[in-house]
């Protein structure tokens, strides 16, 4: 079985490095096990337990697995522990982390599959079955990654926790985005930390001043609905990015350079 990632949907070759590194910054080393399966290797999974010795390891057929349309992937544990070990909770943790990046994770289904995740904003496997009919087909709509510099944020006025856009609000003609998706973007501590629970803004300017490149810097912030929401044009100027509002898009924009976003670790798509 394939554990190449680069068979997988462009989306999610980028998403699982992201992913990877995230929960490695946690302490938790997780290697991928299983990508892209073929008929034939979800036949022989298929057959195991079932016409073959073993134990069951799943519960469908060919092409109704997300790995048979490159939408899945399986994952184990590297740490020197055994790879399924979770007596200390690890699948949990990591199927938490997974799920900040709009990943479906297994451990929430009924009978559960902690070492899976899943991308399906592009349908259900039937719904793939009836659109396309075969994963060559599917396979064809792929967008290649993006190769250019910059990276588009959508607006949102609504609050969802699922949606892992960036929420940002707009005030007085002031762009504002939230300072619980911007710590995670900058893989701050801040949304996890029950420590330093952010309160006010007081509190994570005194505590947790934005350091850029070596430079200490004020950004104006707002609360809205609890929630602190940072100046964006201010984060803008400290980050090195350009904010922007594309009239026909009704979208604000984000422009980064590459460079800056290595520089400074942001993880924007
Ligand atoms: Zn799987």
């Amino acid at each position: 079985m394939s554990r190449d990632i680069t068979l997988l949907h462009p989306e999610l070759q980028e998403v699982i490095p992201k992913f990877l590194e995230k929960c490695k910054k946690q302490g938790f080393i997780v290697k991928i096990t299983d990508t892209l399966r073929s008929k034939k290797e979800q036949d022989d999974l298929y057959a195991q337990g079932r016409t073959k010795a073993g134990n069951i390891v799943t519960w469908v057929k060919y092409p109704y697995s997300n790995h048979n349309w490159g939408m899945a992937f399986d994952i184990c544990r590297n740490d020197g522990k055994g790879a399924y070990d979770n007596s200390d909770g690890w699948f949990d943790i990591v199927g938490q982390i997974g799920k900040t990046f709009g990943l479906k994770w297994g451990g929430d289904w009924e009978i559960k599959d902690k070492p899976h995740f899943e991308l399906t904003k592009y349908g259900t496997t039937n719904q793939l079955v009836a659109k396309y009919g075969n994963f060559e087909k599917f396979k064809k709509t792929w967008q290649p990654l993006k190769e250019d510099n910059y990276m588009f944020v959508e607006r949102s006025y609504e609050y969802n926790n699922k949606v892992k856009s960036y929420l940002v609000i707009n005030e007085n003609g002031e762009t504002y985005i939230k300072i619980r998706d911007l710590a995670e973007l900058l893989n701050k501590d801040l949304s996890y930390d029950n420590d330093s629970k952010i309160t006010t803004l007081e509190d994570i300017i005194e505590k947790k001043p934005i350091i850029v490149n070596d430079k200490e810097t004020s950004v104006q912030c707002i609360n809205y609905n609890g929630f602190n929401y940072m100046n964006a044009r201010d984060l803008g100027d400290a980050l090195g990015y350009e904010v922007g509002y594309n009239e026909n898009l009704h979208k604000v924009f984000f422009k980064i350079k590459k460079s800056v976003l290595e520089k400074i670790k942001l993880f924007f798509k």
